[in-house]
């Protein structure tokens, strides 16, 4: 329990020093003064040390002293409970591990049968607390909107009513409870019930609860008044001794006070207090007025269109630190939150430095939905927690963000930004911003098609080698898994796999196996292990039907039906019908399932808005003259990519999949499907740790894939060569050790973006030639593999060859250099197709995932303004795929073609459909 103080000595109006001489009294000292003062007389330190010393001791020694057990007291926490009843206007504080355990002191005042009533737009964590109580303890719980006293009024009962909990401002949405009115009803209606108060997002600086009525208040002090996001803390403060001393009692028994190490840093904290929120107050202001100037929806008490400023300005000294505004559309939302640098992506706020967040992925994320929704909680609500950095860079920052997301873009003047919508209304002359497009297609997300694909892989380099601790360099090839999603609105599922035999699958999405699915929150990782309930009620049940002769469309469909399930969140579950086709030869070794991981995890986080796209640069209609209509430019701010982030996400998940697929896969194959290029990779174990290393910057090179046809034992070739090792292991110790150099010379001649191309390809000859020769020696080269060598080597040809892979039959690669003649590359392919091979024409290192961009064929001309056609796209006539300005108004969908065409012409259609944007 804290400190016994003399009431008297603490006033309401903060305390004041005795006057000097009755001519000067002293003024009472200012709150930054409280603040930066910590002074105790009853406590006063022996040693006179300037700051309060840390008793990092958990018992006292001796009968009578004033402490005996840290838990029922410790001077430092004393020190620091006795310096926040001062800022507080209080007669006790008590000091907690956290806001969530000041709330867990408070709510166990409450006992089965009693009512609370609660403001409707709470902190995440207090609605979870409450719906506990309400499931568990049998208290009724009645969420009401507080901006409106009239809402309690019918819930306001003699005796039932135990407490009331308020928040003023509320997180997220800032709305304003006049404290001081509703703490006077409550008094009046029903005299037994505790008014209790959040002031976590004021702290005692801006506002003091207890002045206007309230029973309890307590604040997160993991927020302003630590303020660097360094500790968790809560802290009660009451005036009312019986609850004082029911706090004290409450907080023994749990024993979650604050431990000595916390008390010292928070006492710290509150020194600066008043300093660091007058800087982040100011900079809110600033940055309120840049968004609502721009048109955005600002929920913010500082600013005058703010409904509730009036009773805010009675109640508190000033709007705070946070706000929120709207977008309008939630994947603009995150790319907005996605591409700000300065301002950290954090749930929390209240720290010295700017954070921003979505409210409805993060810090609400526990509140399911639906109940968001009833509760007018948006899903494209960004919440900004102002810090203390440089205003101007903050802004530049945010701007920035904005600008890169789409959501603002250059006005027409070219002297300041409007929003995207904004602008598209002004130009609506056919210059329509395909920013905006995006969001109008977002009405009708249940008709979009999504149109993906991703690259398979090619091991160049240190295959079985790399089973022994050498690093091998693998490579996207450009053959493709393609994956395409089309909605369907019969609650069901399903899945066609042309390639794989023309399987075909179709499941009621309710009778998936949802009880055995752990679903993984947004922006959460999937566990490192996976759900092995999942894998077995899906292959064992759902999939059982599929026999031995279908093995591979049931791993395909129950990696699909795993991801699918589990990024299924609240109410979630699309029902579609998914495509996937592969130009790749499935099981030869090129990274067929990474591929097809990649598709199947970028279509379903695409589905579940895990995932967005950038929108294409808005348009700029740029005017000539003063009278000239203008001609519209195409932004120059490149082709965009997707965004490395997202990358990541696919790629965690494409990981995922590979799981389900394979066991205990290395992550190469699914890297290199997502991040193209090419990469070294060294795996773990042999006194290293796994690595990973992505080899950029190299164009990419032309390679003869030539597939054997000959099936392979992978296993049976991997375990040949361990045996090898240790039957003779000097030599093969010796062609590990030769490998790792070819790896080395060739990730330094691929990295080199200064080394001419005609010496790149020379060396990869050469290491080409070295490597096979150690495969060879290794014992897994094969017949076929040799004949493909000896042909594409023939005095004709003079090209060189190297198996891939495990070897043992699968594939050859055959580099081909720049200038080889397109004639004689023709009657290579024949003669080797001629011999019963199966020859590919690819190239190696090139782009990894790609996704189709939905946008809008050109809008209808008038006033004769130039219609805007993305770079890259082909005639309008093209079938293309989006929302309902795309696929539906058109009346098209990409589905049938991409289902039925031949393969040989898959990978030019699927080119043709549109603008593709890639890693
Ligand atoms: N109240 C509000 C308004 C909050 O924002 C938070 C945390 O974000 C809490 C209470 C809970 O505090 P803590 O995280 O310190 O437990």
């Amino acid at each position: 329990m804290g400190p016994t103080i003399d009431p008297k000595a603490i006033s309401h109006d903060l305390p004041t020093p005795e006057p000097e001489s009755p001519f000067r009294p002293r003024k009472p000292y200012k709150f930054s003064t409280l603040c930066a003062t910590v002074e105790n007389p009853s406590q006063k330190d022996q040693y006179g040390s300037s700051s309060v010393p840390i008793y990092q001791t958990s018992t006292f020694k001796g009968m009578n002293g004033e402490y005996d057990y840290s838990r029922s007291g410790n001077p430092t926490r004393s020190h620091l409970e006795h310096h926040l009843a001062k800022i507080s206007s209080a007669e006790h504080a008590f000091a907690v591990s956290s806001g969530m355990a000041a709330l867990d002191i408070i709510l166990r005042l409450l006992k089965p049968g009693d009512e609370v009533i609660a403001g409707d737009d709470l902190y995440g964590g207090t609605n979870r607390l409450l719906t506990y109580l309400r499931t568990h303890v049998g208290v009724t719980v009645h969420h009401v909107d507080t901006t409106n006293p009239e809402s309690l009024r019918p819930h306001l009962h003699a005796t039932k009513t135990a407490m009331v909990l308020l928040e003023s401002p509320t997180n997220p949405l800032l709305k304003i409870a006049d404290l001081a009115l509703l703490s006077k009803e409550v008094k009046e209606k029903a005299p037994n019930a505790v008014v209790v108060v959040d002031n976590t997002m004021m702290s005692p600086y801006l506002q003091r609860p207890l002045e206007h009525g309230a029973d309890l208040v307590y604040d997160s002090a993991t927020k302003y008044l630590s303020g660097h996001h360094d500790l968790m803390a809560g802290v009660i403060t009451c005036n009312r001794d019986d609850l004082a001393q029911r706090m004290g009692f409450l907080i023994n028994s749990v024993g979650n006070a604050l431990t000595p190490f916390d008390a010292f840093l928070l006492l710290r904290g509150t020194k600066t207090l008043a300093i660091r929120m007058d800087r982040q107050q100011s900079t809110t202001m600033i940055v309120a007025k840049y968004l609502h100037t721009l048109g955005f929806t600002v929920y913010y008490p500082g600013l005058a269109s703010h409904p509730g400023k009036e009773i805010h300005d009675r109640i508190a000294d000033g709007p705070g630190a946070v706000l929120s505004f709207r977008t309008g559309d939630k994947e603009l939302s995150e790319r907005i939150v996605g591409a700000t640098r300065l301002w950290g992506i954090s749930v929390s706020f209240g720290c010295v430095n700017s954070l921003i967040s979505m409210p409805c992925a993060m810090s609400h994320a526990s509140i399911d939905p639906a109940t968001r929704a009833a509760r007018g909680l948006p899903e494209d609500l960004i919440r900004l927690c102002v810090g203390i950095e440089d205003p101007s860079d903050l802004l530049d920052d945010l701007e920035r963000a904005l600008i890169e997301a789409g959501a603002i873009a250059l006005a027409a003047d070219l002297n300041s930004y409007v929003r995207a919508n904004l602008q598209a209304d002004a130009l609506r002359d056919g210059a329509i911003s395909r920013a905006v497009e995006k969001l109008a297609m977002r009405e009708a997300p249940d008709s979009q098609e999504w149109f993906v694909s991703a690259p398979g892989k090619v091991i160049l380099f240190g295959e079985h080698a790399v089973v022994h601790g050498v690093t091998a360099i693998a490579a996207a090839v450009n053959l493709r898994c393609y994956g395409l999603v089309k909605p369907r609105h019969d609650g069901k599922i399903s899945v066609h796999l042309s390639d794989i035999n023309d399987f075909h699958g179709e499941w009621d999405i309710a009778s998936l196996p949802w009880d055995a699915c752990t679903p993984v929150p947004r922006g959460d990782a999937h566990p490192e292990v996976l759900n092995q309930a999942l894998v077995d009620s899906l292959q064992n049940s759902t999939l059982a039907d599929l026999g031995a002769d279908q093995q591979q469309a049931k791993a395909a469909c129950a990696t699909f039906l795993y991801i699918y399930m589990t990024l299924a969140w609240g109410e979630g579950r699309p029902s579609f019908h998914f495509a996937a086709r592969s130009t790749l030869p499935i099981g030869a070794g090129l990274g067929s399932s990474a591929s097809f991981s990649a598709c199947a995890a970028t279509t379903l986080l695409l589905l579940h808005d895990r995932i967005s796209l950038p929108p294409l640069p808005p348009p700029t209609r740029i005017p000539e003259t003063p009278d000239d209509p203008g001609h519209i430019h195409v932004s120059h701010q490149g082709r965009r990519g997707i965004p490395p982030a997202t990358a990541e996400e696919i790629n965690q998940w494409a990981f995922v999949a590979e799981k389900i697929l394979h066991g205990n896969p290395s992550g190469v194959d699914n890297s290199v499907a997502v991040f193209g290029g090419a990469l070294a990779y060294t795996r773990a174990g042999f006194g290293k740790p796994s690595g990973m290393e992505g080899i950029q910057g190299f164009k990419s090179l032309r390679f003869l894939l030539t597939n054997s046809k000959i099936p392979r034992d992978t296993k049976k070739l991997v375990a040949g060569v361990g045996q090898k090792k240790i039957q003779e292991p000097e030599l093969v110790n010796k062609i590990l050790d030769s490998i790792q150099d070819i790896s080395n010379e060739a990730r330094r001649a691929l990295g080199d973006p200064e080394l001419p191309r005609e010496q790149l390809l020379s060396a990869l000859a050469a290491l080409i030639k070295e490597n096979h020769a150690h495969l060879v020696t290794l014992g897994v080269s094969h017949p076929a593999l040799e004949s493909i060598r000896a042909k594409t080597g023939s005095s004709s040809y003079n090209l060189t060859t190297k198996l891939t892979g495990a070897g043992g039959g699968g594939c050859a690669v055959t580099l081909i250099p720049d200038d080889f003649q397109e004639a004689a590359l023709q009657e290579l392919i024949s003669e080797l197709v001629q011999s019963g091979f199966e020859p590919y024409l690819t190239s190696v290192g090139g782009g990894g995932l790609g996704i189709l961009t939905p946008y809008t064929p050109n809008a209808p001309s008038t006033a004769g303004v130039d219609h805007i056609t993305p770079p890259g796209t082909p005639n309008v006539d093209s079938p293309r795929i989006g929302g309902p300005a795309g696929a539906e108004r058109s009346g098209r969908s990409l589905a049938p073609t991409f289902e039925a065409l031949p393969l040989d012409d898959l990978a030019q259609w699927a080119e043709s459909c549109g603008r593709w944007v890639f890693v």
